[in-house]
C-alpha cells in the first residue's frame, strides 16, 4: 500500500521484500557503488599523475578547482597568517572539540595492547602494535569547510603515534577555508596542502616531485576521492570507504515527529547523492514526519542539495514491528543509524551493521559528525557488514613475533614441521626443520 505522493515516497513492504529488493539492487556487494562515469575519470586522473607528477596535479586543480598556486604547501608563516583571521570563538570551539576526540581515541589506545606469552617452556609468542610511518589525511571542502574532518583523521593518526601526517584539503570556491587550516595545524598535521579531489588523494598515494608518497589514505571525501583511494588500495592502505553519507531512523510511535524529521533532513544536506531512510513500526509517525519535511524543507539554507537527496534518495518505510525495523536496517548497513525508540539500547544488542550507532533523542547524527568525540568517518554503501569506522587501530599495524631459547622444543617443532610441510609438499620448509633436529640431537646434516 502506498500512503503517499511520489515525491515523499511512504511505503508499507513486508520485511523479507524490501530485503530481497535490497541484495538484488547491491550485486556488486560492499563496493563503492559508483558510476561508470566516476570510475573512469579517477583511472584517467591517476594514469596522468602517476607519468606527470607535480604538472598533471596543477593542471587538475585549475580545473576542478580554478586553484593554481606556486606552492600547494601551506608555509608556517603563511598558516600563522590564516589562522590569525579566524575568530576566537572558533579557535576555542575547535579546541573543545578536538580534546573530546583525543579523550576518545586514547580511551580506544589503550583497549589495544601488546602481549607476549610462552606458550610452552621456551617458546615465546608475542603481538606488537606499530604505527604506520606516514598517513595522507583527505579532509573534504567542495562545498563546505568540513573542519570537523581534521580533528577525525589528522587528530586520530596522531593519537596513534603515526610520525608524518600530511594533509590535503581543497579550497571553497577559490577562497582558503581558514578554520580547516587551523584545526588541521591544532590537531598536529605535519604538512598541509591546498588540494582537493582525486588529484590531492593521487599525489599523496604515488608522490610527485615535490610530495613525498604515503604509506596509508584516510579521511572520506565525494564520489571521486573514495573511487580514487578504492583504486590505489593494495599499493596504499587506506582507512575504508567512507563515501556520501547516509542516516537511517528507527522510530516508534513515541518519537517526536519533528525531530525525527529534522534530523533527516540534516544528513540529506550533506550533497545530492545523500540517502535518508525511515524506518518505523507507525504509518501515524510516518505520516507526521513526512508532514513535517514538507514544512521544513522549503526554508532550508541548504535545501538545494538537501531536497535533492531527499526527493531522489529519501524513503519512509513502514513495517510490522520494532523487530523487524532492526532488521530490515541491518540489511540497510547504513553508515549513521539513530534509534528513536522506546527502547533504544536493545538495538545494542539485535544490530550488527552498521558505522555508528546513535541511541535516543538525547543525540544525534550531528553531535557525532562534529562534537560528542566519537570519529566521524565511517563506512558507507554497505561497508559496515564488514568493517566498522576510523579509530586510532586503523592506524597502528598489529603484528607477531616469535622466539624459541629451547633446544628440545625447538626439536619437537622441527619434528612436527618436517611431517606437516611433506604433507604439503613443501620439502624445503621441511628440512628447517630437520637441520635443527639434527643439531639439537648432535648429529650431522645432510642436505
Ligand atoms: P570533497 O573535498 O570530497 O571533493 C571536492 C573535490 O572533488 C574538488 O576538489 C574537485 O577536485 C573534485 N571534483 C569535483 N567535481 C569533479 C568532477 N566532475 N570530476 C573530477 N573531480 C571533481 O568535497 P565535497 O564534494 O564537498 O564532498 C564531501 C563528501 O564527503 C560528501 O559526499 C559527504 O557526504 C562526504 N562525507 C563522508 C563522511 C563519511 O564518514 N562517510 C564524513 C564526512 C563527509
Amino acid at each position: 500500500h502506498t500512503y503517499a505522493n511520489q515525491a515523499s515516497p511512504i511505503s508499507r513492504r513486508r520485511a523479507s521484500l524490501m530485503v530481497q529488493y535490497l541484495k538484488s539492487s547491491n550485486a556488486d556487494g560492499a563496493g563503492t557503488g559508483v558510476n561508470a562515469t566516476v570510475t573512469e575519470t579517477v583511472t584517467q586522473i591517476l594514469d596522468d599523475v602517476r607519468a606527470r607528477g607535480d604538472a598533471a596535479v596543477r593542471e587538475y586543480s585549475e580545473r576542478f578547482d580554478k586553484w593554481a598556486p606556486d606552492d600547494f604547501l601551506l608555509a608556517p608563516q603563511q598558516i600563522d597568517d590564516i589562522i590569525a583571521t579566524v575568530p576566537q570563538q572558533v579557535i576555542d570551539d575547535i579546541k573543545a572539540v578536538q580534546a573530546r576526540v583525543r579523550d576518545f581515541a586514547e580511551r580506544q589506545l589503550a583497549s589495544l595492547s601488546d602481549f607476549e606469552a610462552e606458550v610452552e617452556p621456551g617458546v615465546f609468542l608475542g603481538q606488537k602494535n606499530i604505527p604506520v610511518s606516514s598517513v595522507g589525511a583527505y579532509v573534504p571542502g567542495g562545498r563546505y569547510p568540513l573542519l570537523a574532518s581534521a580533528h577525525m583523521t589528522v587528530l586520530t593518526a596522531k593519537v596513534a603515534g603515526v610520525p608524518r601526517v600530511t594533509a590535503c584539503t581543497p579550497p571553497i570556491r577559490g577562497e582558503i577555508p581558514a578554520a580547516t587550516v587551523a584545526a588541521l595545524h591544532l590537531a598536529g598535521a605535519d604538512e598541509i596542502r591546498l588540494l582537493g579531489g582525486t588529484q590531492a588523494i593521487a599525489a599523496m598515494a604515488l608522490g610527485t616531485e615535490s610530495i613525498g608518497r604515503v604509506d596509508m589514505l584516510a579521511g572520506p571525501g565525494n564520489a571521486f576521492v573514495a573511487e580514487a583511494k578504492r583504486q590505489l588500495f593494495g599499493s596504499v592502505g587506506i582507512d575504508l570507504f567512507a563515501g556520501p553519507t547516509e542516516v537511517l531512523i528507527v522510530a516508534d510511535e513515541q518519537a517526536d515527529p519533528f525531530i525525527v524529521a529534522v534530523d533527516l533532513l540534516s544528513q540529506a544536506e550533506h550533497g545530492p547523492d545523500s540517502p535518508a531512510v525511515l524506518i518505523t513500526d507507525s504509518v501515524v509517525l510516518g505520516q507526521k514526519v513526512l508532514g513535517h519535511i514538507d514544512e521544513i524543507l522549503p526554508g532550508m539554507p541548504t535545501k538545494d542539495f538537501a531536497e535533492v537527496s531527499w526527493r531522489e534518495h529519501g524513503q519512509v518505510i513502514v513495517v510490522d514491528d520494532i523487530d523487524e525495523a532492526y532488521a530490515l536496517a541491518d540489511e540497510f548497513a547504513f553508515e549513521h543509524v539513530q534509534i528513536l525508540t522506546a527502547e533504544p539500547r536493545r538495538a545494542l544488542e539485535t544490530m550488527s551493521n552498521y558505522g555508528a550507532l546513535f541511541l535516543g533523542e538525547g543525540t544525534c547524527v550531528s553531535y557525532g559528525d562534529k562534537v560528542i568525540g566519537t570519529n566521524h568517518t565511517l563506512p558507507t554503501r554497505k561497508a559496515a557488514h564488514y568493517t566498522g569506522g576510523l579509530w586510532v587501530g586503523k592506524f597502528i599495524k598489529t603484528v607477531t613475533y616469535q622466539e624459541v631459547t629451547s633446544t628440545s622444543a625447538s626439536a619437537a617443532l622441527g619434528e612436527l614441521l618436517g611431517r606437516a610441510a611433506r604433507v604439503e609438499m613443501f620439502e624445503g620448509h621441511a628440512r628447517s626443520g630437520d637441520v635443527r633436529v639434527a643439531k639439537y640431537a648432535g648429529r650431522s646434516f645432510d642436505w
